[in-house]
């Protein structure tokens, strides 16, 4: 079978080499991507309406004789045409930049097509810039509706018109797939295609817009089972890899995997020899403060048997704020050690992966075991030595930003890489990750090809739709339950012009030994009216609470002095803490009990229930006090409410996702990277289910056909559906 090459057209297409780069801007590149450039919207021009008919803004083509022109000056120079159809009815075009040239469309008595749109205007119903075109009463109207392209800038939409209709004469797009797994209703590719450019004038206009078409359907499908068969080649690529199994010998009560056949040691690195890092993982237990719960316990069991085996590990870690994901990322961490490797622990935030910096150092450094830091804001200096030390394979845990996945960045023999807050990541940086991971474990192991263990942590449930699409490639543990003594949170919506009863009750909770978070509102424009807007709040509050000990913290402190508040609040000596949105994820600070979030409707969802997740992890009734101001968008009402009515992280992330789409909650939109174009997760599971069925026939019975398909559909782009 023969499909046409990813990045060519057909020379029948006569594509000149400008053209050819304009197109590439839009990400047309061969014939099948022009192809399936389908159209946004159509304009119907196979009919004539009556200008009685005429409903006002919509677009609509009517026929028309020219009474009269005129170029008036009031209100401003513009050309006035005015116009009647063959019942009489006025019609007026109204043209604010005209050239000379189109006079000759006007002259009296001239028939003429005009299409726009009809609005009541200056001068009685009228067009203002229609397209006009001169006719006879014989000319025919258009067959099919007319497609209206997404396009960019000096790509107009008749280009798009003669380069389509070219395309669907010359080009065929062959049947790849077998016809037992397509619905029987779909018709062919091209049938579809064909439709869709040039929707014959009886297609409901609706079903096209709105993608229910059946046309739509075929197309989706073939889109959803491009993404489902690359995902599918990605997990069998990823089962090939090989991991170092990471065994603990001897094993413990907690579920670490005892080797099940003596082999001979690894090869070891420094702090191996120096042999002062045994039974981390056996010590690491034994100093917990706390007993893990049952979820805790069972993910990490799952953890530990993956890490055990030679086949990487790839797995998402799922559990809502404040569930205790950290201890077991440590666990994994202490695994690691044990056998003998390097762990990389990343965050998306600075002030995130300073927390988790400041967990892993304080349970790790009495054990011997050396956790480094590299963040952006290090020192260059101070980035060399953090760069020598981890490949000579004395540091064995970094913890830091996205720091990690930089060029300079070499890991001595990395064998487990926890990454935090997954979701948060770009495609691009998940990309890059992936590939630095790679390319430091091979370094290490001469030529042979190894992958680390990877575990994932989020407190974001990945909704269904996802789960079977971008994440289907991922095995996930759920910690489902909280640690105990927590109680539950109470959420009040207060409306910002009861600030004084917010602050006199807040007073009262000093009073009681209480310890309060006053989150400034987020600024997204300005960090520096961000700033400002702290400072005030924290002067004000100063100034109000005259029994409190208040403090500050944000974005622009050096991270000493951020550390050095921070450290003052949770021993107690702030009772109330001023803060930007900087500790929005990470804190921990059990004796925090209130919660006070100012200009709450600006915040996203999972924003929100992060912030609040920082309050009700000790044994006090905590609140958290969402204070708002009014009037309130119908997203920022529905936002409050979600707030109010639920604490559940689940629930939260399902409301968040109605509200914001799929794409914004892979954080991909923003990358601009291709997505699905087509299809919709939220509303085409159906399909979503019969591609994954498919996929998986594909790739079992005919794997020619699935190749083709994939290349047809993703070109080179297919790795980054995947990551
Ligand atoms: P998250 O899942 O949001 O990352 P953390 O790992 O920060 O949550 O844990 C939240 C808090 O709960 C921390 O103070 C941690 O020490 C504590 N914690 C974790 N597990 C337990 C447990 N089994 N028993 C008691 N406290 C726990
Ligand atoms: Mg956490």
């Amino acid at each position: 079978m023969s499909i046409s090459p990813s990045h060519t057209f057909s020379q029948a297409l006569k594509i000149t080499p400008l053209m050819a780069e304009k197109l590439a801007r839009t990400g047309v590149c061969s014939d099948t991507d022009l192809l399936l450039h389908i159209p946004l919207r159509y304009e119907d021009e196979t009919r004539i309406t009556p200008v009685a008919d005429v409903r006002l803004g919509e677009f609509a083509q009517v026929q028309v004789t020219v009474i009269e022109h005129e170029v008036k000056f009031r209100p401003r120079r513009q050309l006035v045409v005015t116009t009647q159809d063959n019942s009489g009815e006025v019609l007026v075009l109204r043209y604010v930049n005209f050239y000379p040239s189109m006079l000759a469309n006007f002259r009296s008595g001239q028939l003429l097509r005009v299409k726009g749109e009809a609005r009541h205007g200056f001068f009685g119903t009228e067009m203002i810039h229609p397209r006009v075109e001169k006719v006879t009463e014989n000319t025919p109207v258009a067959a099919t509706l007319t497609p209206i392209y997404p396009t960019v800038e000096g790509l107009p939409q008749s280009t798009w018109r003669k380069l389509i209709a070219r395309a669907l004469e010359v080009v065929v797009l062959p049947e790849i797939l077998p016809a037992h797994i397509l619905n029987p209703d779909w018709g062919t590719l091209m049938d579809a295609v064909r439709l869709l450019h040039a929707p014959p004038p009886d297609v409901n206009p609706h079903a096209l817009t709105e993608r229910d078409h059946i046309a739509w359907g075929r197309l989706k499908f073939e889109e959803l089972l491009a993404q489902q068969i690359s995902i599918h080649q990605a997990r069998m690529a990823r089962r090939l890899e090989v991991a170092p199994a990471l065994v603990v010998s001897g094993g413990s009560e907690l579920g670490a995997v005892p080797a099940q056949t003596p082999s001979p040691p690894p090869p070891l690195p420094p702090f191996r020899e120096r042999g002062e890092n045994q039974n981390v993982l056996a010590q690491f237990i034994a100093q917990l403060p706390f007993k893990l719960t049952g979820a805790q316990q069972s993910a990490w069991q799952l953890i530990a048997q993956d890490m055990g085996t030679t086949t990487p590990m790839h797995r998402l870690l799922q559990g809502d704020v404040g569930s205790g994901k950290t201890v077991v990322a440590a666990l994994a961490c202490a695994q690691c050690v044990d056998a003998g490797k390097q762990c990389a622990v990343m965050a998306p935030t600075e002030i995130l992966a300073e927390q988790l910096y400041y967990k892993l150092h304080e349970w790790f450094t009495p054990l011997n075991v050396n956790v480094a830091w590299l963040a952006s804001s290090v020192t260059k200096k101070n980035k060399q030595s953090v760069y020598d030390a981890l490949e000579k394979g004395e540091v064995h845990i970094l913890v830091g930003t996205h720091a990690l996945i930089q060029e300079s960045v070499r890991f001595y023999d990395l064998g487990l890489a926890v990454i935090d807050e997954q979701h948060r990541f770009g495609v691009k940086q998940r990309l890059a990750l992936r590939t630095k991971m790679k390319e430091s474990v091979c370094a290490i192991n001469d030529g042979q090809e190894h992958a680390p263990h990877q575990l994932m942590m989020s407190a974001t449930p990945i909704p269904r739709t996802l789960a079977l699409s971008y994440f289907a490639d991922l095995d996930v543990a759920v910690i489902d339950e909280l640690p105990p003594n927590r109680t539950p949170i109470v959420t009040k919506l207060i409306d910002v012009r009861r600030r004084a009863e917010v602050v006199a009750k807040v007073a009262q909770d000093v009073a009681q030994g209480k310890q309060i978070y006053w989150v400034c509102p987020l600024i997204e424009e300005s960090e520096t009216l961000e700033l400002k807007t702290a400072i005030e709040t924290f002067d004000h509050l100063t100034a109000a609470l005259t029994d409190a000990r208040v403090g500050l913290v944000h974005g622009r402190l050096k991270p000493a002095e951020k550390r050095a508040v921070m450290e003052a609040f949770k021993a107690c000596e702030l009772d109330v803490l001023v803060a930007t949105t900087v500790i929005e994820v990470g804190v921990d600070v059990p004796n925090a009990s209130v919660m006070v979030i100012e200009h709450a409707e600006r915040f996203g969802l999972a924003q929100l229930h992060q912030l609040r997740g920082r309050v009700g992890r000790g044994a006090v009734r905590s609140q958290c006090i969402l204070l708002f101001e009014t009037p309130l968008s119908d997203i920022a009402k529905e936002r409050l409410k979600v707030m109010y009515e639920t604490t559940d992280g689940f629930e939260v992330a399902r409301r968040d996702l109605q509200l914001r789409g799929a794409g914004e909650f892979l954080g991909v939109r923003q990358s601009g990277l291709p997505l699905l174009r087509f299809a919709d997760l939220e509303t085409d599971t159906a399909l979503l289910e019969d591609a994954r069925d498919a996929a998986a026939w594909l790739l079992a019975h005919d794997h020619t056909a699935a190749e083709a398909h994939l290349l047809r559909w993703l070109g080179n782009r297919a790795e980054l559906l995947t990551v």
